[in-house]
């Protein structure tokens, strides 16, 4: 039984609330990280067709022989690719990198609103769902004004929006339109690429207290705020390091330190400027 908790999609599909992500490694590293991730227990794999380790991906999945209904494989729609048959196109190329015949979660990585393309696009992602090669789909980097104009046009509200997120950037605008709307916030960057978010004074200090690391308790954060996170490494110390965080809680007082740390400051790219 996985003692990670998890957070239930409005579809009815259960998602995992710790995965696992694999941005910026490389095909044949990204099979081994998995692999080890796997290993740790992790059931939840975040890749992209821009992440350009779908294949290896696929293969840790494929030699892990974990049953595959007790994995949830999330990828996303490549910036490239928007657009109602590319999309589709897409899709088909993914599955086949993947090695599978359906993911748990398709994403559109960005809205791209120069493009203007999003809407068609998520019209492709509506029939995926109904043809059941996807379990669920959803978007990344979404802003509000980018669901909103989804919820006018397009009929399956998304079950996902995966956002930059944490507690440097705690983007309490969008996550309150999610919890409105039913749409599962999903973190990405969760430890703020492991940068100067794990020597903030606040974060050590929370750390002490409980025995526990920097990364710990900010992915102890995220589970009781009460979203999905899926921190990277390639590093096998840090990847179980990462999954040992079940064994203690964060009290109102850490929780209180956590929400001053807010800088409303991205790390990542602008979703409103981002056009290609
Ligand atoms: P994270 O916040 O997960 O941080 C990853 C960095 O932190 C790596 O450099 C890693 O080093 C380091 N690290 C990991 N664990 C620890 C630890 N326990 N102690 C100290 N350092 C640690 O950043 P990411 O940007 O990778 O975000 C996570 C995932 O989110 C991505 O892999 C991807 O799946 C997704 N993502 C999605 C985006 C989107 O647009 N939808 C954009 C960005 C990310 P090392 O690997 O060397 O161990």
């Amino acid at each position: 039984m996985s003692k990670v908790p998890s957070l239930t999609l409005n579809n009815g599909i259960e998602m995992p609330q710790l995965g696992f992500g694999v941005w910026q490694v490389p095909d044949d590293e990204a099979t081994r990280a998995v692999a080890t991730a796997l290993e740790a227990g992790y059931r939840s794999i975040d890749t992209a067709s821009l992440y350009a380790n779908e294949e290896g991906t696929g293969r840790a999945l494929a030699a892990s022989g974990i049953p595959r209904e007790e994995l949830f494989v999330t990828t996303k729609l490549g910036n490239g690719d928007q657009g109602y048959d590319a999309t589709l196109r897409a899709f088909d190329a993914s599955l086949s990198r993947l090695g599978l015949d359906h993911v748990d979660l398709y994403l559109i990585h960005w809205p791209l609103p120069a493009k203007d393309l999003y809407v068609d696009t998520y019209k492709a992602f509506e029939k995926i769902l109904a043809d059941g090669r996807a379990r669920a789909i959803g978007v990344s980097n979404f802003l509000p004004e980018h669901l909103e104009r989804l919820a006018g046009e397009t009929s399956v509200v998304p079950a996902v929006n995966q956002i930059e997120l944490h507690p440097q950037f705690q983007q309490a605008a969008s996550r309150a339109y999610h919890t409105e709307h039913s749409i599962v916030t999903e973190a990405w960057s969760p430890l703020g690429q492991g940068k100067g978010l794990l020597e903030v004074p606040t974060v050590v200090a929370i750390a002490r207290k409980h025995e526990r690391t920097p990364a710990q308790v900010v992915l102890r954060w995220h589970l009781q705020t009460g979203h999905v996170a899926i921190p990277k490494s390639v590093t096998p110390s840090r990847i179980r390091e990462n999954f040992d965080v079940f064994g203690f809680e964060l009290d109102g007082d850490d929780l209180a330190a956590f929400a001053a740390l807010d800088e409303g400051r991205r790390l990542g790219g602008d979703p409103a400027k981002v056009n290609g």
